[in-house]
């Protein structure tokens, strides 16, 4: 049983262009052709994403709203790809799949620098991690902001694992509580 990716889009309020994004990184699931061309969402995987409960971002978190993984061939930036994959991403140590999504980061030094508390990373508002941020640093080659990332606390867990944010906006990279 499947739906079409309209239909989806319909059913968790997204756009077209956040469902394809939300196919790309495995996080909706739907059939291929044998040629590999989409098909649309199965129902389950529908259902799944649909009985994800929300959250809202606490005040001093930070949201980065990722698409899926993609190389990243800066050999400074020492990740093996940037975003998140459900597979890809589980395939890694926990240390390479948070750098594959705490940096590199168009943000002012103070809205980086005034962050003391966690940094939670969405897929088309789906949230995939959460972690503590430990300190932020300029990337030496193209002086980005890049996030130390640690264990999140209990509270952070049970607030973002598992949830989702509503509304956000297309196009938006991060988003501060
Ligand atoms: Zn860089």
């Amino acid at each position: 049983m499947k739906v079409s990716a309209a239909e989806a889009a319909r059913a968790l309020d997204l756009n077209n262009h956040t469902i394809a994004k939300l196919l790309d990184a495995h996080i909706l699931v739907g059939p291929t052709s044998a040629s590999g061309r989409r098909q649309g969402v199965y129902v389950t995987s529908l259902e799944t994403a649909q009985s994800v409960p929300p959250t809202t971002l606490a005040r001093g978190d930070v949201a980065f709203h990722v698409g899926a993984a993609e190389s990243d061939t800066n050999p400074a930036h020492r990740r093996t790809y940037a975003g998140w994959h459900a597979m890809k991403s589980l395939a890694v140590s926990q240390g390479d799949r948070r750098r594959a999504w705490g940096g590199v980061w168009n943000m002012t030094e103070d809205n980086a620098d005034g962050l003391g508390g966690h940094a939670v990373c969405s897929v088309g508002g789906f949230i995939v991690d959460v972690a503590k941020v430990e300190g932020t640093r300029r990337c030496p080659c193209c002086d980005l902001a890049v996030f130390d990332l640690a264990d999140p606390d209990d509270l952070a867990v049970s607030r973002y694992r598992g949830r989702r944010f509503s509304g956000v906006g297309q196009g938006s990279l991060f988003t501060f509580g």
